[in-house]
């Protein structure tokens, strides 16, 4: 029998020691979920094993401080098991139903809210911000933070016609994902370009293979090799700026934030949707984006009222169409919004050559 593959320090760890015994025994053998209440998930296994699950959120950006005390309220009031979501949520596992109320109220005592499950707003998938990441234009874990001290009630309780998940991404191309209603930074002005360092720092064929509109020319200047946009073509994209720093795209002024809704990658009752701009050049306004928190509330209240029980927010909007999204929310419709863009397949960039 050939070896097995030893362990690698990359890549998705085992699951199965780190999860509770119940689930564990009747991996694969469940008979059926409940929602119980909000932030509670009931399973019940084929064996008759039954397993409670309460989702707290969390600020993602923990000190070892708040993991230690996260932990110790699991060894305390839960199983001694947890599992952090794709939302930066921590569920904690219990056998026992009579175990759900202590332990609720033990994270409510900390501050944690218990909710996120069935047709609630969930956290907002963030992305790194400015504590982790070389290219951000705004934070994310502040936009998130600020927006889901707003949110808070829309967590807690399951008053939205279906799941509601939100996105932030700060910058345009890379971690950010899809989402029913995704805050997303957008550029609005051509990278300036910072000619003395960029023969130090930047590989130019990547900087130039990178730009997806082939905007980025190399160029000699002042002597020097360099590169030159050609600014007609530039969709200000800021692709360039991570593998070439001096390509500055992030301003104060002209780095915006857009909102962009409809999008989700679940298949339930309909296909997945790619969601769609609905509100751009809102200020970038550090540390609480009041601009942003009210176009997402105003949307957020519109889809409540008018939605009809389970229709996710881009059903609801295919339902009513997008004149009338616009007219409910009062969102400005503008020409940015008219998607009529059909020069992909001539003009994108879709192989690593370099264009001359
Ligand atoms: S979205 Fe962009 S800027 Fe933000 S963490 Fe991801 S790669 Fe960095
Ligand atoms: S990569 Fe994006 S921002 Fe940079 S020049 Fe090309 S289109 Fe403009």
């Amino acid at each position: 029998m050939a070896e097995l593959r030893p362990p690698i320090e990359s890549g998705a760890p085992d699951p199965m020691p780190y999860m509770h015994p119940v689930m564990v025994k009747n991996y694969g053998k469940w008979a059926f979920h409940s929602h119980p209440k909000p932030g509670v998930l009931y399973h019940r296994a084929e064996s008759g094993d039954e397993i409670w699950t309460v989702k707290a959120g969390t600020q993602r950006q923990m000190d070892h401080y708040t993991i230690r005390e996260l932990a110790d309220i699991a060894d305390q009031y839960g199983d001694g098991f947890v599992r952090f979501t794709a939302r930066s949520n921590i569920e904690y596992m219990v056998a026992d139903g009579s175990k759900v109320e202590p332990l609720i109220k033990a994270l409510n005592d900390k501050g944690y809210p218990i909710g996120g499950t069935a047709n609630s707003v969930s956290m907002i998938a963030h992305t790194q911000g400015w504590l982790h990441c070389d290219i951000p234009g705004t934070d994310a874990s502040g936009v998130v933070k600020a927006l889901m001290d707003e949110l808070y009630d829309d967590f807690v309780k399951c008053e939205m016609p279906n799941r509601v998940k939100l996105s932030t991404s700060c910058c345009e191309i890379n971690c950010g994902g899809q989402a029913d209603i995704a805050i997303i930074v957008q550029h609005t002005k051509p990278p300036k370009i910072n000619h003395d360092l960029v023969a130090n720092v930047c590989e130019r064929p990547s900087v130039v293979a990178r730009c997806p509109v082939a905007a980025i020319r190399p160029a000699l200047v002042n002597g020097k090799p360099s590169l030159e946009v050609d600014e007609k073509k530039c969709i200000c994209c800021g692709a360039c700026f991570p593998p070439c720093p001096p390509m500055q795209i992030n301003d104060p002024e002209h780095s915006k934030i857009a909102i962009w809704v409809g999008g989700k990658n679940s298949n339930a009752r309909s296909k997945p949707t790619f969601h769609k701009l609905v509100a751009s050049g809102l200020p970038n306004n550090a540390p609480r984006w009041p601009e942003v928190a009210e176009v997402v509330k105003k949307i957020l209240a519109t889809y409540k009222e008018d939605g009809k029980p389970w229709e996710r927010m881009i059903d609801w909007i295919d339902r009513i169409g997008w004149p009338a999204f616009f007219e409910k929310t009062g969102l400005p419709f503008t020409k940015y919004h008219i998607d009529n863009w059909r020069g992909g397949r001539a003009n994108l960039n879709a192989s690593a050559h370099i264009r001359f």
